[in-house]
């Protein structure tokens, strides 16, 4: 049986899937081949199966990335809606899968190879090169980005300059800075006490995600915590304005690389650990639950139940644009994750 995703219902979003390749560290144990790619003229390049158990499921999304397709085949598939920030709509793409699935990859790309930059430099590269070519028709774009990552329920600002490793356990204990999240009538997002940078090239960005990188290591060390275990949310806020014709635009580019999707084995988890778990299957979920209400274009959408729904709501709802990348390894060892990542952008359970 073929499991449609929200194909049929979706409006402005859109569902991608992505194989990893098998690596050199991966284990060769397991069963062989876990995934293949149907051929029928109806699921060319969109359809996944997946077999497990001696049983077959199917998928089928927007489109399947195969293992062999490059950084760069993927974001031709997204550099229109990555352009559509700048005309003035509001973006998210998110990256979706268990922890070593390829997310990451995806996102940022692999450090010191150039030719494997992910979406996120892929995209500035993209925004200040056609920022550059609007000059002649008289826009003037100016741009800030903001980067934060939300670690049980708590936001922490990675941009932030003058905060030791000790303010951000303070933080944690809800001593420190809070960072409540508002929205304003116009559709922006304020976070307060978040560090906003204004920005004028793609290397000025780049910078300052190498600052954030090391931002999430140090809190890594300090507090026994993993950044596979938060969600990272690169913000860039877009305002155009045109100098003749006096026209207007507001954009905002969200590139979101969400906390591992593994479920813990619940024997194996207390304390801390518990909590984390609790705290990303909560807002995964919520997630989901929110892009399926928006999607299916219910009245209520329960954006208010975890904080990334809640920070990302004028960005999900109304004319706002979704893409979610769902990485898969094709180990035949993560079989279960990668069936359970299928479902979750399938949402058949
Ligand atoms: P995640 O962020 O989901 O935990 P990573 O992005 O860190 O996973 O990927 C795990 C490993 O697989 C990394 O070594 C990464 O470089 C590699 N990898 C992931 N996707 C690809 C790909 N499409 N091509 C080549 N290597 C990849
Ligand atoms: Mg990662």
């Amino acid at each position: 049986k073929l499991h449609n995703t929200i194909l049929e219902l979706k409006g402005n979003i859109r569902v991608f899937c992505r194989v990893r390749p098998l690596l050199p560290d991966d284990g060769s144990s397991g069963e062989g081949k876990v995934i293949s790619y149907p051929t029928s003229m109806e699921t060319l390049g969109r359809g996944i199966d997946l077999s497990q158990s001696g049983q077959k499921h199917s998928f089928m999304f927007d489109k399947v990335f195969m293992p062999d397709e490059s950084q760069e085949d993927v974001f031709e598939e997204i550099s229109q809606l990555v352009q559509s920030a700048l005309d003035g709509y509001k973006v998210c793409i998110f990256a979706y899968g268990q922890t070593g699935s390829g997310k990451t990859y995806t996102m940022m790309g692999k450090p010191g190879q150039p030719e494997q930059k992910g979406l996120i430099p892929r995209s500035l590269e993209q925004i200040f090169r056609t920022r550059q070519s609007l000059l002649p028709q008289g826009w003037k774009y100016e741009m800030q980005v903001s980067m934060l990552e939300i670690y049980n329920e708590t936001i922490r600002d990675l941009l932030s300059t003058n905060r030791s490793s000790l303010d951000m356990l303070r933080t944690e204990n809800g001593v420190g800075k809070q960072y409540t999240i508002k929205h304003d009538v116009n559709g922006n997002t304020h976070v307060s006490d978040l560090t906003i940078v204004d920005v004028h090239s793609a290397r000025e960005v780049s910078y300052l995600l190498d600052r954030a990188a090391q931002s999430r290591s140090v809190g890594k060390t300090q507090m026994n915590e993993q950044s596979s275990r938060s969600h990272f949310v690169f913000t860039l806020r877009i305002s155009g304005v045109n100098e003749s014709t006096e026209q207007q635009v507001q954009g905002v580019l969200n590139l979101i690389d969400l906390a591992g999707s593994e479920r813990l084995s619940k024997s194996g988890s207390t304390g801390d650990r518990l909590k984390e778990t609790q705290a990303i299957n909560k807002s995964l979920s919520s997630l989901s639950d929110v892009i399926f209400a928006l999607a299916k274009k219910e009245d209520y959408v329960p954006f208010r139940n975890s904080k990334l729904t809640y920070l990302l709501q004028p960005c999900l709802g109304g004319d706002s644009k979704t893409l979610m990348f769902v990485n898969i390894s094709p180990e035949p060892s993560s079989a279960g994750e990668s069936l359970c990542s299928l479902r979750f952008a399938s949402r058949v359970n």
